[in-house]
């Protein structure tokens, strides 16, 4: 009898991570990936500041080879293979070479998918022009960069205001081009309430960027194949390139057609340990589904932070030990030049949606002591439940310093602390810090007055 074989299809966060942990625990297993792009592990995280030449090389975004998977950990990785079917029943996958253009099957005892996420792109007239981009692979990076270094953009529009969207501002913005920005509702970063988007909204006005909010995208307007524009319901906006920020879904279509069930977010949906309901498949990463820890229903996010936890619990117990994964809080940061931005929790729609009262307050404090050079304004949102005081959701704006705040408030939505609770946190503090009430517990209290 052969080896045993884990077969992982998707060679980036989770793919990897799970490979990893699964060979750290099980030197003899036979451990294959499938991966249709020319690298593994690499940051797609990165490529706005590569875009925005912070990052010099796009070989600084990959964080390992196929060869050092190879020859340090013995994982056979095969880039440029793409898994087209899954055949359940006969345990095995078939794999399209994309060099040769050849296909052969692969059996496997144990699957992983770790498929990813695949940008929304709008079935608009003109949406296959050149100049168009989804911001989802180094290839669209390094694209988007040999355009700019050819020198004739000039003008670009952005369409959709959340974290791609503004990243991808800032990059445009220290490029030195003319950038402008159109978002379908009211205010940017869609997954903050609206008083806090406002204050982004603000940040990217103040950062030079021309922001059109409550304007959909109608099409894109072309000469000879190439975008020389967009329309929305308002107006036309001339641009030599389109950047398309407007979300992304969970990559399910392989295990959709193998009939392995998705869940309610149209993810593929897993249990604890990141099995799905077919015998020796597992998933996870951004195709996968989660567990909202406050909600308490199931979530979908597609981040990184997620996709390498899902993926190191999948290889653990792919590597035969025993992990699970409790869920999310749905914790992001992003930043636009000097702003930063941070979220966790649940916003008040969500809040609603679930039928819960809550109180909320908003305050400004400093992200130093207000003496201290260089001390930022920061505005802190936090969100209680009315009667029990249960933390709820955390939202900040603020300068240096003010976005890696939201993990005391991501520890006490997992602690499932109250904002009285938190008032007595033991948080350091030193002028160069802190005033020394920190803006989040001058945050809880301000709303445990309220309930
Ligand atoms: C511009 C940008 C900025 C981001 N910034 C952040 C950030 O700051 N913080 C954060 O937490 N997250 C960020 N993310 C999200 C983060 O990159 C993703 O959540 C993470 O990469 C998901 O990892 P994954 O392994 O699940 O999926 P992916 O990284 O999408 O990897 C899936 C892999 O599967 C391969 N694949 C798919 N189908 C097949 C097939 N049939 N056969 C073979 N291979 C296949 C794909 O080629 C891909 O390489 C950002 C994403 C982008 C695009």
């Amino acid at each position: 009898m052969g080896k045993e074989r884990l077969v992982v299809i998707g060679g980036d966060a989770a793919g990897m991570s799970a490979a990893s942990q699964a060979r750290r625990r099980r030197p003899e297993l036979a451990i294959t990936v499938f991966e249709r792009g020319p690298y593994t592990s690499f940051s797609a995280c990165g490529i706005p500041y590569y875009v925005g030449r912070l990052v010099d090389t796009e070989e600084k975004l990959i964080m390992r080879s196929p060869e050092k998977f190879r020859e340090r950990d013995g994982i056979d990785v095969r880039v440029l293979h793409e898994v087209e079917e899954i055949d359940t029943a006969g345990r095995r996958v078939s794999v399209r070479d994309l060099k040769n253009n050849t296909s052969a099957w692969e059996p496997y005892d144990q699957l992983l998918i770790a498929t990813g996420a695949v940008p929304l792109s709008p079935n608009l007239p003109g949406a296959d022009a050149a100049g168009i981009y989804g911001v989802s692979t180094i290839k669209s990076g390094l694209d988007i960069r040999r355009r700019l270094d050819a020198g004739d953009i000039k003008k670009v529009c952005i369409v959709g205001g959340g974290y791609i969207g503004l990243e991808m501002a800032e990059a445009l913005v220290l490029n030195g081009l003319e950038v402008s920005l159109i978002n379908s509702s009211a205010q940017v970063m869609g997954t903050l309430d609206e008083e806090m988007g406002a204050l982004v909204s603000k940040a990217l006005r103040d950062n030079g960027v021309t922001l059109y909010l409550n304007e959909a995208l109608t099409a894109f307007e072309t000469t000879a194949g190439k975008v020389t524009g967009i329309i929305t319901d308002k107006r036309t906006l001339s641009a030599d390139m389109v950047i398309l920020g407007i979300g992304v879904r969970p990559n399910t279509v392989l295990a959709e057609a193998a009939g392995i069930a998705l869940g309610e977010k149209g993810a593929i949906r897993v249990n604890e340990r990141m099995e799905t309901g077919s015998s020796g498949i597992w998933a996870a990463g951004d195709c996968a589904e989660s567990f909202h820890l406050v909600s308490r229903k199931p979530f979908h996010v597609a981040l990184g932070t997620v996709a390498n936890r899902h993926g190191r619990v999948a290889g653990i117990n792919l590597g035969g030990g025993y992990a699970t994964f409790p869920g999310v809080v749905g914790t992001a940061v992003t930043k636009l030049c000097q702003v930063e931005i941070a979220r966790t929790g649940l916003q008040e729609k969500e809040i609603k949606a679930l039928g819960l009262e809550h109180e909320s307050a908003v305050i400004k404090s400093h992200t130093k002591a207000g003496y201290y050079p260089g001390a930022g304004e920061i505005t802190v949102k936090l969100l209680a439940e009315k009667g029990s005081g249960r933390l709820l959701g955390g939202q900040i704006v603020g300068m240096e310093g003010s976005a890696k705040r939201i993990d005391t408030l991501a520890t006490a939505l997992h602690a499932g602390f109250t904002v009285e609770e938190m008032i007595n946190l033991d948080l350091g503090y030193a002028p160069p810090f802190s005033p020394v009430w920190d803006p989040v517990v001058i945050a809880a209290r301000a709303v445990a007055k309220k309930l």
